[in-house]
C-alpha cells in the first residue's frame, strides 16, 4: 500500500525527520486559510502540492493545460488561486501514465529558500537479503537517471538488522552527503529517524526526494524533508492501525479493491489470457508457461490455498472485466483445496457470467475425479487441460495469437 505525501510526512515527523509545518485541504478557501496562518509566521515563501499516488508532480501538466503540481507562492490569494487550478483536475506526470491522477487533495506547507537538494531512501535490498540505506547528493531529479548516468553518485549503507543502524554508519552517509560542520549530527539524527520510520512501520520503502538543506529565519542552515514518498509491505499492516486508517481507495485500481474484498491477490497486466491459479508460486510459474508457449498473461491471480466458491466466482467476475481478456486458464493444484469446490465456482461462474470466450481447466490433486465428472456433467464446453503445459498450450492456441 502506498500513502501520500503528506502521510509520510505525519508518520516522519513521528520519528523527529523535520519536515515543513504545514496541513492537508480539499478546498482552495481552506488552502488560504493554511496559507494565512504559515505566512503569519513570518515565511517568505508556501507551497501548494497536489497529493496523488504519483511522483514527478511538479513537472506534471493538468488535462486543463495547468503547468506543474507543485507551486510556489509569496501571497495567500496566489495560493488560493493555485488551489483552485489543481482542485477537481487531473494530473498527468511521468508516473500516473496518460490517464492521470485526479488531485482532490492538496499539502499547503511552508517552502523554505532550497540550497541543495540531495537524495535519501531506505528500502530492502534483495541480493544482500539486509535493508539499505541509499543517499546521493543528485537530489531532485529521478534517481532512476542518476543510476544510469551516475551510479558512482549513489552511496549505500547495508544495516544489520538485528543491529539496526548505527550511529557511525549514519554519520558516514552524512559525510558522503558532502555535509560538515553543524550540519552533520542533525544530518545523522535525521538519517536514524528515516531508518526507524521504515523499520517501525513495516515499510517496503521510504524516499525523501528531495532532503535539502535550507537557510532558516536565523540565517543558519538546516536540513528538512520537503518531499516524502512510503510505500508499506501489506502482510504487516494489520499491525498499524493508524497507517491502515490512511488508504485512499480512491488512488488504488478499482478491480484490485474488489480483489482484495474477497481476499484475492488480483494484479492486471497488459496481455489477453487470464489466469486463475490456487498460490502465488503456481500463479507465477503459470505466467511465465503461457509466455512459453507464447501468449501473454492478462493478470496474476492468486485465489490462496482454500478457496469458496464464492471467492471463484468473484474471480471470475474480476478477470472477466478486463476488456483485453480473450481467454481464461485456470491451474488448480488441490492439495488443501478440494478440485470439486473450484469445479462448482467454475461452473456456477461461468453460468452466473455466460461466458463465450474459451476456458482452459487443469486440475490436479486433491477429489480430481470428481472435479473433473462435475465440469463433464455440466454440458458446458470447457477445454480440459491434461498437464500444466498442455493447458497452457490448449489456452495460446485457443486465443491465438
Ligand atoms: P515531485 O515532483 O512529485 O517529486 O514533488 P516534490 O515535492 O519533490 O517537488 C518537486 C520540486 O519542487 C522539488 O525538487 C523542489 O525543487 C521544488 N519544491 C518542492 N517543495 C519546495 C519547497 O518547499 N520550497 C522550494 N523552494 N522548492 C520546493
Ligand atoms: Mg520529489
Amino acid at each position: 500500500m502506498n500513502i501520500h505525501e503528506y502521510q509520510a510526512k505525519q508518520l516522519l515527523a513521528q520519528y523527529g525527520v523535520a519536515v515543513p509545518a504545514g496541513d492537508v485541504c480539499a478546498s482552495a478557501a481552506d488552502a488560504r486559510t493554511i496559507a494565512d496562518k504559515i505566512f503569519a509566521t513570518g515565511e517568505k515563501m508556501v507551497v501548494v502540492k497536489s497529493q496523488i499516488h504519483a511522483g514527478g508532480r511538479g513537472k506534471g501538466t493538468f488535462k486543463s493545460g495547468f503547468q506543474g503540481g507543485v507551486k510556489l507562492c509569496r501571497t495567500a490569494d496566489d495560493v488560493f488561486a493555485k488551489a483552485e487550478a489543481m482542485l477537481g483536475q487531473v494530473l498527468v506526470t511521468k508516473q500516473t501514465g496518460p490517464e492521470g491522477r485526479l488531485v482532490s487533495k492538496l499539502l499547503v506547507a511552508a517552502a523554505p529558500h532550497i540550497k541543495k537538494e540531495l537524495y535519501l531512501a531506505v528500502l530492502l535490498d534483495r541480493a544482500s537479503s539486509r535493508p539499505i540505506v541509499m543517499v546521493s547528493t543528485e537530489g531532485g531529479v529521478d534517481i532512476e537517471e542518476v543510476a544510469a548516468h551516475t551510479p558512482e553518485k549513489i552511496v549505500k549503507e547495508t544495516i544489520d538488522p538485528a543491529v539496526g543502524m548505527m550511529p557511525y554508519q549514519a554519520r558516514k552517509l552524512a559525510a558522503a552527503l558532502g555535509l560538515t560542520g553543524d550540519l552533520i549530527n542533525p544530518a545523522a539524527k535525521l538519517l536514524l529517524g528515516v531508518y526507524k520510520t521504515w523499520w517501525e512501520s513495516d515499510a517496503a520503502m521510504v524516499e525523501i526526494n528531495p532532503l535539502c538543506i535550507v537557510t532558516g529565519a536565523d540565517g543558519k542552515d538546516t536540513l528538512v524533508a520537503v518531499d516524502a514518498k512510503i510505500g508499506l509491505d501489506d502482510n504487516a499492516l494489520y499491525r498499524h492501525k493508524n497507517i491502515q486508517e490512511m488508504r485512499d481507495l480512491a488512488e488504488e485500481a478499482p478491480l484490485e479493491i474488489e480483489a482484495s474484498k474477497f481476499n484475492l491477490n488480483y494484479i492486471k497486466l497488459e496481455g489477453n489470457i487470464a489466469c486463475l491459479v490456487n498460490g502465488a508460486g503456481l500463479a507465477m510459474a503459470t505466467m511465465d508457461i503461457i509466455q512459453y508457449f507464447g501468449g501473454n498473461p492478462a493478470n496474476f491471480l492468486d485465489v490462496g490455498g482454500g478457496a469458496s466458491r464464492e471467492q471463484v466466482t468473484a474471480a471470475f467476475k474480476i478477470i472477466l472485466s478486463d476488456p483485453n481478456v480473450k481467454g481464461i486458464l485456470v491451474n488448480i493444484f488441490g492439495g488443501i483445496m478440494d478440485c470439486n469446490v473450484i469445479a462448482t465456482g467454475i461452473v456456477a461462474a461461468v453460468r452466473e457470467t455466460g461466458l463465450s470466450i474459451p476456458l482452459v481447466v487443469r486440475l490436479e490433486g486433491n477429489n480430481v475425479q470428481a472435479g473433473k465428472t462435475t465440469l463433464r456433467e455440466s454440458g458446458l464446453t470447457i477445454i480440459s487441460g491434461d498437464s500444466m503445459a498442455d493447458a497452457a498450450k490448449l489456452v495460446v492456441q485457443a486465443v491465438g495469437k
